[in-house]
């Protein structure tokens, strides 16, 4: 069984669901080269070949939650495309022990994915529903390494910085101070920066410095400031 599956019900479902998952991030590993890297973190690539994005998705049909598309997920946000979780997840470079902050729960889906991949994973998102909905999600999936509140990404999470990794998935004009204050020495943040015209950019702190590096054009829903 694999591990983020949720038990069969006997209806085939989740044997279509699996050769539809395995059939999108095969084609994603062999179609594009990762950002700013020379290789797919193969960890990244059967953490996704796992997590099932469509248990994630309510009333979406196995075809639709298997394309490499963004979806509506309601309260106007979408679930990101496969493509840019698994590029965003790779641009990370996790280990396996890292403390992981993440701004934009949305769904839960690519909570789910860095669940896996690292040791604890704190994520904030701004809507009510959606953080209920995906904590329901991740418990029933038996998701343990995840801590969830609803609040605004720009205040980072204080009492629990600093953090290995940050990653956010909405577009803030520019790179919130809060942010960059809590990644850790040799930390990497990942997030999409810009209003309109947006570039997904990856930091990484050295000495107290970020070093920037762009890696390439996206398009997230913007990051909302709730006052
Ligand atoms: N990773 C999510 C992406 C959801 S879209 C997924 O694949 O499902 C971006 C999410 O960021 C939305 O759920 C939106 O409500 C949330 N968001 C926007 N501004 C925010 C903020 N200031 N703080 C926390 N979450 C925010």
């Amino acid at each position: 069984m694999e591990r983020n599956e949720r038990t069969s019900d006997g209806s085939g479902e989740d044997t279509q669901a699996t050769v539809l998952r395995l059939r999108l991030i095969d084609g994603i590993a062999r179609r594009l080269r990762p950002w700013g890297e020379h290789a797919w973190d193969e960890r990244v690539l059967e953490a996704m070949r796992r997590v099932p994005r469509h248990e994630f998705m309510t009333g979406s049909t196995l075809d639709v939650a298997y394309r490499d598309e963004a979806c509506p997920i309601g309260h106007g946000q979408t679930i990101s495309q496969p493509t840019i979780v698994a590029l965003m997840t790779n641009a990370l470079r996790l280990s396996g022990r890292e403390r992981v902050l993440e701004i934009g729960t949305g769904c839960g889906y690519q909570t789910a994915v860095l669940a896996s991949l690292a040791a604890e994973i704190y994520s904030l998102e701004l809507l009510e529903p959606l953080a209920t909905r995906a904590r329901l999600r991740l418990a029933e999936m038996g998701v343990k390494n995840v801590y969830l509140r609803v609040g605004d990404g720009y205040g980072g999470w204080p009492e629990h910085a600093p953090f290995d990794r940050i990653v956010v998935t909405a577009a803030p004009p520019e790179l919130p101070a809060e942010l960059a204050a809590q990644l850790a020495e040799n930390g990497v943040l990942v997030m999409p920066v810009g209003e309109g015209e947006q570039s997904l950019m990856r930091f990484v702190k050295k000495d107290q410095v970020l070093v920037r590096e762009e890696l390439g054009a996206v398009r997230f829903v913007p990051m909302v400031r709730s006052r």
